[in-house]
C-alpha cells in the first residue's frame, strides 16, 4: 500500500485522473434570495488517489460532486479534470449515486454496454469491455437478467460496472452504498478497493460513514458549514490516512483516525448543535 496521499508512480499512466479545484463557489438563486452552498473550495486530487468527502448534511458535498460531474456550473473558481476545464458531463468522469440509475428495461449487459456504444467504440471493444467489467463486479452469471430481478447490492454493482465500462479517469461517487445493508456495504467496499488496485482510477467518494472514508481513502476531506448554518460550505481540513498495510476497521490506529475525523466533523459552531440553532433562528 502506498503512503497516504502518495500514489505509486508505476500505476500512474498519465495526468487524465488529476482533479484540481480552485476557489470553487456555488451560489443558488432561490425565491428567498441567494444561497451560498459552497465557497472557496480549493483541492487537488492526484491521479489514482482515493479521496473521501465527509461532513454534516447540507455542507455542500453533493454540490461539489455535481459540479465535477459537469451537471452544474460553479459561480466562482475553476474545476479542472485531466488538464481540461469541466464544461459538462463527459466519459472521463463516471458518476455513481445512491440510486442506481439503471435502465430497468435493459438487461445487465445492455445497461453496461450502453455507455461504450454511445461513444461509438468498435463492436469488439464494446463486447470485450462489457464482459470484462461484468466479470470484475462478479455478475457474469447475471448478465442477461433485468435490474428488477437483482438485489440492491447487485444493482449497485451493475451501476459501478456501467460506469467502469467507459474507463473513466475519475470515479465520482455520492453515497453509493448508502442504501445497502451493512453486510452488502462491506462487501462493496472491499470490491471497490480491489477494483481501484487494478484500475488505478482516481476516486472521489462522498460518504456519511467515517469508517468507510477511513477504510477507502488516501485522504479524507472534511467539509463544514452549509446554507442552514449561515456559513457557506467549505473545506475544514484534509486528513491524510496514514495507515500501513491492509486496513482493519477494528485496529486501534484505524479507530484513532476515525475519532480525529469525527471530532473535525462535529467541531465548532457549525457542528450539528450550531447548525440546528441556526436553522431554528432562520
Ligand atoms: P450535502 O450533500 O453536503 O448534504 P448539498 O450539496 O446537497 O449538501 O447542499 C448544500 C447546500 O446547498 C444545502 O444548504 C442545500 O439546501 C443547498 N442547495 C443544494 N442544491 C440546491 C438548489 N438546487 N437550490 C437551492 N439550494 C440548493
Ligand atoms: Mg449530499
Amino acid at each position: 500500500m502506498s503512503a497516504a496521499g502518495v500514489v505509486d508512480p508505476a500505476r500512474v499512466v498519465d495526468e487524465s485522473g488529476r482533479v484540481v479545484l480552485e476557489g470553487v463557489g456555488k451560489r443558488y438563486d432561490t425565491v428567498r434570495g441567494p444561497v451560498d452552498a459552497v465557497a472557496d473550495v480549493t483541492l487537488e486530487i492526484a491521479p489514482g488517489e482515493v479521496a473521501a468527502v465527509v461532513g454534516a448534511s447540507g455542507c455542500g458535498k453533493s454540490t461539489v460532486l455535481r459540479m465535477l460531474a459537469g451537471f452544474e456550473r460553479p459561480t466562482a473558481g475553476s474545476l479542472v479534470v485531466g488538464g481540461r476545464p469541466v464544461r459538462g458531463p463527459g466519459p472521463d468522469r463516471g458518476v455513481v449515486f445512491q440510486d442506481y440509475g439503471l435502465f430497468p428495461w435493459l438487461t445487465v449487459a445492455e445497461n453496461v454496454r450502453w455507455g461504450p456504444r454511445r461513444q461509438r467504440l468498435p463492436r469488439g471493444v464494446v463486447r470485450r469491455r462489457t464482459e470484462a467489467v461484468i466479470e470484475t463486479v462478479g455478475l457474469t452469471r447475471f448478465a442477461d437478467r433485468f435490474p428488477g430481478e437483482l438485489s440492491g447490492g447487485m444493482q449497485q454493482r451493475v451501476a459501478l460496472a456501467r460506469v467502469l465500462a467507459n474507463e473513466p479517469a475519475v470515479l465520482l461517487m455520492d453515497e453509493p452504498f448508502g442504501a445497502l445493508d451493512a453486510l452488502t456495504r462491506t462487501s462493496m467496499q472491499h470490491e471497490l478497493r480491489r477494483i481501484h488496485r487494478e484500475a488505478g482510477t482516481t476516486i472521489l467518494l462522498v460518504t456519511h460513514s467515517i469508517e468507510e472514508a477511513v477504510y477507502l481513502a488516501d485522504r479524507v476531506v472534511v467539509m463544514a458549514g452549509g446554507a442552514s448554518v449561515g456559513v457557506p460550505g467549505h473545506v475544514r481540513e484534509v486528513v491524510a490516512v496514514d495507515l500501513a498495510g491492509e486496513r482493519d476497521v477494528n485496529a486501534p490506529d484505524f479507530n484513532a483516525v476515525e475519532r480525529r475525523i469525527a471530532a473535525l466533523v462535529h467541531a465548532g459552531t457549525d457542528g450539528p448543535g450550531g447548525g440546528a440553532d441556526a436553522a431554528d433562528r432562520a
